[in-house]
């Protein structure tokens, strides 16, 4: 019988006791790979579930099951690999059973049906743990994560734990740089009840020791004392977009459908998005449209071989840097060198490993996302920069259909040279974030958000007319005048004034942020905070 996938936190947690159990009992190397990749599973699973505690401990395991994960004639693994395992076992089962919501025990008598996993989605919410001289600053920024939709707590450093749902993250705001005995021990204590959640310390001195020691409590990230404020939002709304980010992509090449199936299973397990092609002729429409982060290229294929098929798109700059791994039952060594040379990224060898698979194509796929990433992302904001979003914005409108509509909207903060003078550049740098995270919170994502400059930002709202888009960007303007951002002595708040133009009116990208431009400064001239609407010329 084939077990039904496993969709609870009990499931995956038994399939994965089963698998190294079975391993223990008969030290088949296949059973350890059964193993590892129920590790790996569950660590994103617990990724997909906001846990970073247990994501954690299932990392640590996966790392030790991978360092020992050797061929055929290294199983079964000596004693102590073995007990070492088991430890780590036996900690993330006991890690997972403590930190589960008291409540959960206590509905015996409802049905079982995926309950587990409503428990587990927690909501957003933050516990802000602070000493009684800094209310203020915590009050602010309080305020501050409730306008992006959390949910706070707010505790004194002598507060007992309060028994509710396991927060997202716990925000430390001590009294001084010197963390206190008393001070590390109430954080060790919120560690081990909230394994699941993020802990952050406000206001670390910027030297390995003092970091060290916090980590050892507990603390998952610090932030200097400096630009403190600054960095606090941008680390919990980090924390949900690395959930929320898009999956991976994978593009299959390859023309035996026993192979695409395998490596099909084996990267839907990693949650890992494929779409296949069996001719490499198809390939350059394919790459158009599926925008893959990665291809996986068979070498031997009916009319083009893989090295012939990945120097053409070493040729082309939009390909240039896509990875690029072969799959091949090849292992004659002058052919991988061969095939490295002329512009593949990896050799894997077929019959395939799995974890290994698995392992290299979301390595591969990170540093490339993250290559992209800084090359077309603004680094403070995570928005298009200039260039990206200019581009965006030609290719928008060349997009637009017969009576298509597209409007275009040119933001700028106001009086914002004396927000840096008055409160200085990071306390700016974070009224610029704050915007950014307002705008991509409330447009929607086909939507196009730039940063055009310093505090100046390009938005594009497609199929939207000029009179809509005036009230939707005009609510933001209004919800932005009251959002306050939190500085050491409190909280200021900031407006901002934009202009409109739309297409058909103007028929040109370059054309749309020239007229939103002059109507932004017509907007500034009439006493700014206010969104203006391009004249009809
Ligand atoms: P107005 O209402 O007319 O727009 O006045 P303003 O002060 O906002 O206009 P101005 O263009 O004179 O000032 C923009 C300032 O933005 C100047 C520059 O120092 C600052 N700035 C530009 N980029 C950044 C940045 O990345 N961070 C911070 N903190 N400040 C920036
Ligand atoms: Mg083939
Ligand atoms: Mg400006
Ligand atoms: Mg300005």
């Amino acid at each position: 019988m084939t077990p039904l996938p496993p969709n609870s936190i009990e499931d995956r947690l038994y399939v994965l006791r089963t698998r190294w159990e079975r391993y223990v009992a008969d030290g088949q190397f296949e059973q350890f790979i059964e193993f590892a990749v129920a590790v790996n599973s569950l660590a994103e699973y617990f990724t997909r579930l906001r846990l970073p505690g247990l994501v954690r401990l299932c990392e640590g395991l996966e790392n030790t099951a991978l360092a020992k994960l050797g061929d055929q004639s290294t199983h079964p693994i000596a004693q102590r690999d073995i007990s070492s395992l088991q430890r780590q076992m036996d900690t993330l089962h006991g890690s997972v059973a403590s930190s589960r919501p008291v409540a959960a025990e206590r509905r015996t008598d409802e049905p079982a049906v995926a309950a587990a996993d409503i428990d587990w989605i927690k909501p957003r919410s933050v516990w802000i743990i602070s000493a009684p001289q800094m209310r203020e600053m915590a009050n602010a920024m309080s305020l501050q994560l409730k306008f992006f939709g959390f949910k706070i707590l707010q505790l004194d450093w002598s507060d007992e734990r309060i028994s509710e749902d396991m927060p997202l993250a716990v925000l430390f705001i001590p009294a001084n740089d010197n963390t206190k005995p008393e001070e590390f021990a109430h954080i060790a204590a919120i560690r081990a009840s909230c394994l699941a959640s993020q802990l952050i310390y406000l206001g670390v001195q910027s030297a390995i020791e003092p970091i060290v020691a916090l980590m050892r409590a507990g603390i998952d990230i610090t932030i200097p004392a400096e630009g403190q404020s600054s960095n606090v939002l941008s680390c919990i709304l980090d924390l949900v977009k690395t959930h929320e980010q898009e999956k991976y992509r994978v593009l299959i090449v390859e023309d035996s459908r026993v192979a695409v199936a395998l490596i099909q299973r084996t990267l839907a397990q990693h949650g890992i998005d494929t779409h296949a092609i069996n001719d490499p002729g198809k390939l350059l429409g394919v790459l158009e449209s599926y925008q893959p982060d990665l291809i996986l290229m068979d070498m031997y294929m009916p009319r083009f071989n893989g090295i012939e098929a990945t120097r053409v798109l070493r040729q082309m700059t939009a390909y240039s840097a896509l990875p690029i791994v072969y799959l091949s039952g090849e292992s004659a060594v002058g052919m991988q060198v061969e095939a490295l040379r002329l512009g593949g990224d990896q050799f894997l060898i077929k019959p395939f490993n799995p974890v290994l698979l698995a392992a290299v194509v979301k390595t591969k796929i990170e540093r490339f996302r993250e290559a992209q990433r800084s090359s077309r992302l603004d680094g403070l904001t995570g928005l298009l920069n200039h260039t990206a979003a200019k581009s965006r914005l030609k290719s928008m409108v060349g997009q637009i259909t017969m009576h298509g509509a597209l409007t275009v909207a040119m933001i700028d903060i106001d009086h914002f040279k004396a927000v840096n003078d008055t409160y200085g550049h990071p306390v700016g740098d974070q009224v610029i974030r704050g915007l950014a995270w307002l705008l991509k919170g409330r447009l929607r994502s086909i939507d196009l958000i730039g940063r055009y400059g310093g505090e100046e930002f390009l938005i594009a709202l497609p199929e939207v007319g000029p009179e809509q888009a005036r009230s939707v960007i005009d609510r933001i303007r209004m919800d932005f005048s009251a959002l306050p951002h939190a500085h050491p002595d409190g909280a200021l708040y900031a407006s901002f004034s934009a202009g409109i133009a739309s297409y058909p009116m103007v028929e040109t990208a370059a054309g749309l942020t020239e007229v939103a431009d002059r109507a932004l400064l017509q907007a500034k001239r009439l006493g700014r905070n206010r969104v203006e609407k391009a004249e009809l010329q």
